[in-house]
Order: structure tokens, then C-alpha cells, then sequence
């Protein structure tokens, strides 16, 4: 840590001057508590954990929007390099390890889809097949928006989503739920 990292810092909340301690930027503090490894790998958060197992870091200092706030690791690891959460989306884990924060393992998904996407595991911990899952609007801006802004390389978005393949190309070319 250089000198100037620890150097008090004098700030203005709500028209008080206070002195605070200067600590490192957001993205910083995050990476440093992350045990990266290889890309396919789980990349465990090495700093404090929820009660349900998901791993938090302070948004302060940071952007405005995140001081004040207990971030979830995983949502952070996921905006930091894919970008913005739509309203109302979760980021599900593929490899079902809550303390992973590796951005390959992280996908959006509605409540719905974390429901179902956990139960699924169990049913395949189980050995049962998991049934082709229903679309709905909601699932269907979903496709649409991950395949316009979070394609990637390989991304299957009929295994994440439990339907064929067929159906997400009929999504994305529209002959299927037109929305609006
Ligand atoms: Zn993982």
C-alpha cells in the first residue's frame, strides 16, 4: 500500500466537513479479495459472506450509486465485466458455488430461473431429467436482451434457459413473442 493510500482525506457530507480515510477504489478492493484462477475454474471471494453464502463488500468508497450499500460479490463480479443488471434480474451461478465470482460462471436469469435453475440441481443430484421449461415475456426479454448484450463465445442460451434451439432462434428473429 503507498503513502498516499492511507493519507486522511477531508470530504463534505450534507454541508459537514469530515475527514475520512482514504481507501482504495472499489474495483481495487474487489479484485484483491478474489482468488483468481484458471478461466474455467471457480474463483472463490475471499472476503466476507452473507448468512446464505453469497460473498458482500462495502460500497463505500465507490460510485454514488453503490455507497451506503452491502454489494453482493457475484453482482458486482458480473457488472464489473459484462456491465449493468437490468432491473429485476438475478445473476445465477452455472457451476452452483454461491462464493464464486467468476465472471464466466455468472449469467442473468429471472427469480423465476433461480428458483427453477435450483431446482433443477436437485433434481439432477437426484438423477431426474429436467423438464423443457415454459417461456414467458419475461424470460423472452431475457434471451433477447443476453443475446444483444452478453453474447460470448459459447454462450447456449437453450441450456441456460431449458428450452431447444430451435425456440431461441425463433425469439430472436421474432416469429415467436412479439412483445409490446
Ligand atoms: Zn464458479
Amino acid at each position: 500500500m503507498s503513502a498516499a493510500s492511507s493519507q486522511p482525506e477531508i470530504a463534505t457530507i450534507n454541508g459537514r466537513a469530515v475527514v475520512r480515510r482514504r481507501k482504495k477504489g472499489l474495483v481495487a478492493r474487489f479484485w484483491t479479495k478474489v482468488d483468481r484462477r484458471g478461466p474455467d475454474e471457480c474463483w472463490l471471494w475471499t472476503g466476507g459472506l452473507k448468512s446464505n453464502g453469497y460473498g458482500q463488500i462495502s460500497g463505500d468508497p465507490g460510485p454514488d450509486e453503490y455507497v451506503g450499500r452491502k454489494l453482493s460479490a457475484h453482482r458486482l463480479a458480473y457488472e464489473l465485466t459484462h456491465g449493468a443488471i437490468p432491473d429485476g434480474l438475478h445473476v445465477l451461478h452455472r457451476c452452483d458455488n454461491r462464493a464464486c465470482v467468476n465472471p464466466a460462471h455468472l449469467f442473468l436469469g429471472t427469480h423465476q430461473d433461480n428458483m427453477a435453475d435450483m431446482m433443477g440441481k436437485a433434481r439432477h443430484a437426484h438423477g431426474e431429467r429436467q423438464p423443457t421449461r415454459k417461456l414467458d415475456r419475461h424470460r423472452v426479454r431475457s434471451i433477447r436482451w443476453l443475446a444483444e448484450h452478453d453474447p460470448g463465445p459459447k454462450r447456449d442460451l437453450a441450456t441456460e434457459f431449458g428450452v431447444t434451439a430451435g425456440a431461441i432462434t425463433n425469439i430472436l428473429k421474432g416469429k415467436s413473442w412479439r412483445l409490446d
